[in-house]
């Protein structure tokens, strides 16, 4: 790997301008394009490019390969879990989940996460590094060629932080939405955010028409500090400030995450505070049962409460939804593994 350059890692222009630096043509840039993008893994299988480009090419470039470590099934919902090694060693989640309108991925954006929110998993494993565009993509890849059916939807909701990793974002979005590539439309895409306030307002003027969702876990400052330390740098009325002008501004409508933790932002003062916070935005909340991590002392709010909470939020006209939880006997939950292998 040392000193060449990951042909999944390329927008076709770039691609270009590297075919021209080997004193090739420009057009093979497309070939290229469209090969890593179906999920070829070894250059020789170009077999339109002629075998002295094959050549020049494995000389100076790779195709980023993960190997799958562990592959986990759910019998219940046939959720899937993957854990991927990187080319560096680390290790990546990738979940799996079939729903009613197709199959769903959700991705990593990071080897580990430095935003240490104290019920996530993630933040127990520590943080190694950023992962390129092509190697979020080929999250995606690798899943569809092993399942072999079309995956419509992708969320980046898995290890790490996809704000804190801003350029490989967006460069990733470019490559997943290319119609000679895996052609997933923007709208079928959502981004997770803790709530990092100037990518937020940056990416309201990328002009791409995604699907942001906001974890937000509490509707005070105080509770929120205690559970999201970047609540200490950006505050929730800067949050919702910026979550407001994310709306005006690209007119889609925010996803709330709140994850319902026992005793800790459940009662129905945090709901009223939640539904006075978020009154008139287009918006909609999704509340979570938190899944139990060990060591966090966290348990999931009864049923009871979380239909209270929801009911709370519904009279004062706020549209809510319930997650449904997916393969949780197999530890689909974000970060999880990844921390079981790690430490
Ligand atoms: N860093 C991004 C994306 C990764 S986390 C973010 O914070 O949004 C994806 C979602 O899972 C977030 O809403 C996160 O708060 C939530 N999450 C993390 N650990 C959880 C747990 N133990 N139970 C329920 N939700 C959890």
């Amino acid at each position: 790997m040392e000193g060449k350059v990951d042909l999944l890692n390329m927008e076709i222009d770039e691609l270009g301008n590297f075919l021209k630096s080997l004193g090739e043509q420009k057009f093979r840039a497309r070939q290229i394009f469209e090969w890593v993008n179906k999920g070829i893994k070894d250059i020789d299988s170009m077999t339109n490019l002629s075998k002295a480009l094959r050549e020049k090419l494995k000389l100076k470039a790779y195709i980023n390969n993960f190997e799958i470590v562990k592959k986990l099934i759910s019998k219940v919902d046939g959720t899937r879990k993957y854990i991927f090694k990187l080319y560096d060693n680390d290790v990546i989640e990738s979940v799996l989940m079939k729903y009613s309108y197709g199959f769903s991925v959700c991705i990593s954006s990071q080897a580990g996460c430095k935003m240490g929110c104290s019920f996530c998993a993630s933040t127990g494993a520590g943080f190694n590094r950023n992962l390129s565009a092509g190697e979020m993509l080929d999250q995606v890849l690798t899943i569809k060629n092993d399942i072999k059916e079309r995956i419509g939807n992708v969320v980046i909701m898995g290890i790490g932080e996809p704000l804190d990793n801003y350029d490989n974002l967006i460069k990733f979005l470019r490559l997943i939405n290319n119609k000679d590539g895996l052609n997933i439309g923007l709208r079928h895409i959502t981004v997770s955010t803790c709530g990092l306030v100037p990518q937020i307002l940056e990416l309201s003027k990328e002009n791409m028409p995604i699907t942001l969702s906001v974890s937000l876990h509490a509707p005070d400052d105080e509770t929120r500090r205690k559970i999201m330390p970047i609540n200490n740098k950006y505050p929730l009325d800067k949050l919702i400030e910026a979550c407001k002008i994310y709306t005006i501004i690209t007119n889609r409508r925010i996803t709330f995450e709140y994850s319902l933790i026992d005793g800790v932002n459940d009662s129905l003062e945090h709901a009223k505070k939640l539904a006075i916070l978020i009154k008139g935005m287009l918006c909609h909340v999704n509340l979570i049962p938190v899944n139990t991590v060990s060591n966090t002392g966290y348990e999931k709010s009864s049923k009871e409460t979380i239909q209270m909470f929801k009911d709370l939020l519904e009279r004062h006209g706020i549209k809510v939804t319930v997650r449904r939880e997916l393969g949780s006997e197999i530890n689909a939950a974000c970060g999880q593994l990844r921390r079981n292998i790690i430490s």
